[in-house]
């Protein structure tokens, strides 16, 4: 934490000082809680420990994971205790949840201590709202009078998720390494969608717990069933992506590229596809191990990330052979991005460690690079995979450490135009 930038720090500080002096507040505040509350209480801190424990495995799997998406379900329980308990009572369940998820899914300690604050300046916040439209519990309404209470629990939904938004999102703004964007700020809209269909579920738990205590049970098992749904997301992306390096996998690659030609087909665009192989990787396992050949691996997948644009799609076609997708550039400037590629891999050093443990810097490592573009080389993927796949021949032939473009092949002799 102390090494990221002193106006984060700041932020951070101030922020959570001037939210702890509101918990006082709130606190001091208090009358004592009847044994409804307390009972109330009880059930709620019973089924966010059902839910935290029966998802336990899979939170684990989360946090094992280089790219996550945000599963936190809890305001499930969070949301109710705002509406109906005081506020000092919200206070002890979240710090019961999040004490829970600490053993769980273990974040930096900042990290995790600013998210507890987030959680309780929302409820707490949202447990003020609440209060102050005069709403009442829901044991005798009639229909009319229950959609003005329906009103009143949407906006306090509104008001939770709009605290925590504000809250988490000004400091990743501050704490962002490039300029920030509206996505990384309040998040994607998956991320926004989750939150609010979890609020909504924290709404119905409110309810059964005031009118049917009892049915809060079934809301631990939708929670734990909705936590796994949630997961589901998570595990499309994982089949197309290669576990070792992060980047695309054959599956995730193909897709893309198959798209990408589709489109450069109908604009009548040029592609280029690249087919990058690393020289004398073998060396690299039987010198330092397999490990050491994993870290190479990594970071030049890492490197091929960094060297291309946006809009470039990078994979891994398997061993140490990597594919890279060019939309809409022409012979000229794919060769151009290959040789990039050949230069800056010459210049990659990677720590790793060597067969005995020892540190160690793997440097001078070279690359064979095969240039395919569309239409020139073929007009299907796999065409233009296979000349690039023997350009790279021709590179390893011609003595390694270059780029080589694809033989032209006057593939498509009815269109042949100037
Ligand atoms: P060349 O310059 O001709 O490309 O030689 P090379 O050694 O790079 O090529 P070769 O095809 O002989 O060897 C590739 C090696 O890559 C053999 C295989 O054990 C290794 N390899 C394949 N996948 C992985 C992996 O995931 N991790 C590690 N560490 N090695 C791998
Ligand atoms: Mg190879
Ligand atoms: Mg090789």
């Amino acid at each position: 934490m102390w090494r990221r930038p002193k106006r984060f720090i700041a932020f951070l500080v101030v922020a959570e000082v001037a939210a702890i002096g509101w918990f006082v507040h709130v606190i001091l505040d208090m009358a004592a809680p009847t044994h409804l509350d307390l009972l109330r209480f009880a059930i709620l801190t019973a089924g966010a420990t059902v839910h935290i424990q029966m998802t336990r495995r899979q939170e684990e799997r989360r946090r094992n994971r280089v790219r996550t998406v945000l599963i936190d379900l809890t305001a499930v329980w969070v949301f109710p205790a705002a509406i109906i308990l005081p506020s000092p009572l919200t206070l002890v369940l979240v710090l019961l949840i999040r004490v829970q998820h600490w053993f769980v899914a273990r974040r930096p300690a900042h990290n995790f201590v600013f998210s507890s604050i987030t959680h309780m300046l929302a409820a707490t916040v949202a447990h003020q709202v609440f209060v102050t439209l005069g709403g009442q519990q829901w044991m005798s309404l009639t229909v009319t009078s229950s959609f003005g209470e329906f009103g009143k629990l949407v906006f306090v939904g509104l008001v939770y998720e709009a605290v925590q938004i504000l809250y988490v999102g000004s400091i990743l703004s501050l704490s962002a390494k490039s300029r920030p964007t509206v996505r990384s700020v309040l998040g994607s809209k998956a991320d926004n969608l989750l939150e609010a269909i979890t609020i909504g579920l924290g709404a119905v738990t409110a309810i059964l717990l005031v009118i049917l205590p009892p049915t809060v049970a079934i809301m631990a098992v939708v929670t734990v069933v909705f936590n796994r749904l949630a997961e589901l997301d998570q595990l499309q992306d994982d089949v197309r992506t290669d576990p070792k390096t992060q980047v695309y996998n054959m599956r995730g690659w193909t897709e893309s590229a198959e798209r990408a030609l589709t489109r450069a087909g109908k604009s009548d665009d040029n592609l280029g596809v690249l087919m990058i192989d690393l020289d004398h990787f073998k060396w690299i396992n039987d010198t330092y191990g397999h490990p050491a050949g994993d870290d190479v691996l990594r970071n030049l997948a890492q490197l091929l990330d960094e060297v291309t644009r946006p809009s470039d799609v990078v994979g891994r076609f398997g061993g140490e052979e990597f594919l890279v997708l060019l939309p809409e550039t022409d012979q000229a400037a794919a060769t151009g991005a290959a040789e990039r590629i050949r230069s800056s891999v010459a210049e990659l050093r990677i720590v790793t460690t060597d067969k005995r443990g020892d540190q160690i810097t793997v440097s001078g490592r070279t690359a064979s690079i095969g240039v395919a573009v569309f239409p020139d080389h073929g007009d299907s993927l796999e065409k233009l995979m296979q000349a690039a796949d023997a350009a790279v021949y021709e590179a390893k032939e011609g003595g390694r450490n270059q780029v080589r473009l694809a033989e032209h092949r006057p593939h498509r002799p009815a269109s042949a135009g100037a």
